[in-house]
């Protein structure tokens, strides 16, 4: 598979000292496989607990989604709350909830400017909509803070607006306590913690195979093989040879973003509000960072490409939302691989007996990467068994190539809808604002005139009945009413 082309692959993190590779044969109580914020996190928990752990990574840390990610920790998963409360029930969906929240504030705890220098943690995420939505908002936010304890505030039109200087969003949901990092920062402070814990981090050592029968596994690269009594499989849409079909349970997305050149005091003229911003549908993503920087993800692929392909188009999405902003010069551009699920759950949990799986987080990798390396670490040497909440959440096969293009046009669809929606609502919005001027004007022109305009019935009431004309007689046994044709329509008889 070749090289993904992203910045950070010359970044400073180059000299991050994780190089070695594996040359030598090795036994160890875990085996983690894939160095991104899953395998990580894992192996930080279970070397804190006092396991000896290995990482095997095929390229370098962070070389995927997760060095290529904008930092935003939220609660929550990539499934729509409605979706988990049905899927799940009520009570269990609050529990994974739960569980997300440990999982953003253990990045809290961790992602620290003593720990992490750098890491430039602010607070605070707003959550657009692209559709004048009002009433759903109004009822997400009370699921989210009655039934589920999540610290949030709506915000009417007026206030997103004040904040984005664009009539492209309406209401939003703000999120207070959510925040966002250097996610390259964290990625290689998580494995500088990994290895003081005590984790050794092998880099360019791809794991061909395993063997997880018997209660001590094995695990061959090309130049070593090891022993451990548990292996974690977080490779994710990469994971290929060692366990074909677990690959094959996610769809690849890859996900592009750019950063903008330093745009000076004109970005914040438009732009106020200083945390992440994402819309509703998962459209764009985008955050201010060094002071007068925009960092925007948005286009989306289900193959490999170049980031650098996407610049322009960001730079005309960034335009469109913020005319104002106008054609912004593109600095740099990145992208990564998510997988995403049939089900929009990750796949967290025990295949058969030491052989564990933490992967497909998707789109909400940051905080529930960090709760899947948690859970699995302290089920692994606590035997606590709350990753069993992820039960209901089966590994199903996400199609293979098929599935790539009907994922495609699937995304393709549900994004052109969104934007269509959003057109559609901006337009009402537009209209209802022209005919409140008309009104306006025509009132003033009869108060001009004397006269009084012919009173409105108020919304809901009953129209008024015209007289109707005499009903003709019915043709005998011939010809056939619309209501009576479209009747037979929905029967089915035509
Ligand atoms: C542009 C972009 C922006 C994003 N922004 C955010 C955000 O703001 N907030 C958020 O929460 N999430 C965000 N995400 C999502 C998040 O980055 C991912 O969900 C997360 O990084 C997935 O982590 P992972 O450890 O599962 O996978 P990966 O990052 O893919 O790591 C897996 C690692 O395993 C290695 N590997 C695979 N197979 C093998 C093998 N056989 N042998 C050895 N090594 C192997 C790979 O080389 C890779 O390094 C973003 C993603 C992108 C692309």
């Amino acid at each position: 598979m070749p090289e993904p082309f992203t910045s950070a692959t010359n970044g400073p993190e180059d000299d991050a000292p994780f190089r070695s590779r594996l040359s030598f044969d090795l036994d160890v109580d875990i085996c983690v496989v894939g160095a991104g914020l899953a395998g990580l996190t894992v192996a930080l928990e279970a070397a804190r607990l006092g396991a000896s752990v290995a990482v095997l990574e095929g390229r370098h840390v962070g070389w995927n989604a997760s060095g290529h990610q904008l930092g935003t920790v939220m609660p929550g998963y990539s499934l729509p709350i409605g979706d988990l409360i049905e899927r799940v029930g009520i009570e269990d969906a609050r529990e994974l909830w739960a569980m997300s929240k440990e999982g953003a504030d253990y990045i809290r705890a961790a992602a620290t400017e003593e720990a992490m220098p750098g890491i430039a943690r602010t607070e605070g995420v707003l959550e657009v909509s692209n559709v004048d939505a009002g009433e759903r908002l109004i009822s997400r936010l009370q699921t989210l803070s009655e039934d589920f304890g999540i610290e949030v505030e709506g915000w009417q039109v007026d206030r997103v607006r004040d904040q984005l200087g664009t009539a492209r969003y309406f209401h939003g949901i703000y999120y207070p306590r959510a925040f966002q990092i250097d996610g390259r920062k964290y990625i290689h402070g998580l494995a500088a913690q990994a290895r003081r814990a005590g984790a050794r981090i092998f880099e360019d050592t791809p794991v061909v195979s395993i063997d997880p029968s018997g209660i001590r596994k094995r695990i061959v690269t090309p130049s070593a093989r090891l022993r451990a009594s548990h292996i974690v499989l977080a490779g994710n849409v990469h994971l290929g040879a060692p366990l074909r079909r677990l690959s094959e349970t996610l769809l690849p997305v890859w996900r592009y973003a750019a950063v903008t050149e330093p745009l000076g005091g004109r970005l914040d003229e438009v732009i106020a509000f200083k945390g992440s911003v994402a819309d509703s549908d998962g459209i764009d993503h985008f955050r201010i960072i060094d002071g007068d920087r925009l960092m925007w993800a948005s286009p989306e692929t289900t193959w490999e490409a170049r980031p650098r392909r996407f610049a322009s188009v960001i730079q005309r999405r960034i335009a469109s939302i913020f005319p104002r902003l106008g054609k912004v010069p593109i600095a740099d551009t990145f992208g990564g691989a998510v997988g995403v699920t049939v089900h929009g759950m990750p796949q967290i949990g025990q295949l058969r007996k030491g052989l564990w799986v933490a992967s497909g987080f998707g789109r909400q990798g940051l905080n529930t990467s960090a709760m899947a390396g948690r859970l699995i670490a302290r089920s692994i040497l606590w035997g606590e068994d709350r990753w069993k909440l992820f039960a209901p959440f089966e590994l199903v096969w996400a199609g293979g190539a098929t599935g790539r293009v009907a994922g495609h046009l699937i995304g393709l669809w549900g994004r052109g809808h969104s934007a269509a929606a959003g057109a559609l609502a901006r337009y009402r919005e537009g209209a209802r604002a022209r005919e409140r001027i008309r009104e306006a004007r025509l009132a003033e022109a009869n108060r001009q005139a004397g006269t009084r305009p012919p009173r409105r019935p108020p919304p809901g009431a009953p129209r008024p009945v015209r007289p109707q004309p005499p009903r003709q007689a019915e043709p005998q046994g011939g010809g056939m009413h619309a209501s009576q044709e479209s009747e037979k329509i929905r029967d089915g008889s035509m």
